[in-house]
């Protein structure tokens, strides 16, 4: 099938609340563009080399999104332009976010990432840090950063007990912070990122309202 019939059918599977996330890491302009000239406008990619690359070779109107670990080295590459960081794990990662974004005019929405997952390999806040990062003094002072929900990959496993579980304690973590903070100046909470080609009808199941589909748009990736 072709990229334009995956992405028809990907859709056809969205409930109208959830924020579809084409994931075109590896993948050629020429297989964006096709997605593009279906429609979707809001492409993910891990590498900020990559994806500056592909911001500068393609149409203005597509919305960037970083999904993979971020550098703090590299952050000033994608300041100018990325509409959405989904992966931020760190405070020191969200002051140079702030500082880049603040050196372009700009305030730039972000997602904390939460560790969800069984596995060690995986990145992410848990909900102490979480609650510092929002209790800080120097946290409320960033003016450049504007905190829009979380994200969370859950483990890689056919058992969808184990899925469901950790997809649900993010949302339950979403709720929590949404209570707490969402008075603030730099919190207006209301994205939950999580669900991929593989797990995402569990995922909206547990209260997801964004998810980052690759494979199943843009079939399987060769590293
Ligand atoms: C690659 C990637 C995806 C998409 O994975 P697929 O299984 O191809 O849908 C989603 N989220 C993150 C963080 C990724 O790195």
């Amino acid at each position: 099938m072709s990229i334009t019939q995956n992405l028809k059918q990907v859709k056809e599977t969205l409930p109208g609340h959830v924020t579809l996330v084409a994931v075109s890491k590896t993948k050629p302009n020429e297989d964006i563009l096709e997605a593009y000239e279906a429609g979707q406008r809001i492409f993910g990619e891990n590498k900020i080399q990559e994806m500056t690359e592909k911001y500068e070779a393609l149409p203005k109107d597509i919305e960037w999104h970083m999904i993979g670990h971020v550098q703090r080295n590299k952050v000033k590459y994608m300041a100018p332009y990325v509409s959405l960081i989904h992966g931020v794990d760190s405070f020191k990662l969200l002051k140079e976010i702030n500082k880049q974004a603040k050196n372009n005019n700009r305030v730039i929405n972000c997602l904390l990432q939460v560790f969800i997952a069984q596995e060690e390999t995986k990145f992410g806040l848990d909900q102490n840090e979480l609650d510092d990062i929002f209790s800080s003094e120097e946290f409320e002072a960033l003016e450049n950063v504007k905190i829009v929900g979380l994200m969370g990959m859950a483990t890689f496993t056919d058992d969808q007990e184990e899925v469901k579980r950790e997809f649900t304690s993010l949302k339950e973590t979403f709720d929590h912070c949404k209570m707490y903070y969402n008075e603030m100046d730099n919190v207006e909470l209301q994205t939950v990122s999580m669900g991929m080609s593989n797990d995402y009808p569990i995922a909206i199941e547990c209260g997801s309202t964004m998810v980052r589909i690759g494979s199943n748009i843009f079939g399987s990736r060769n590293y």
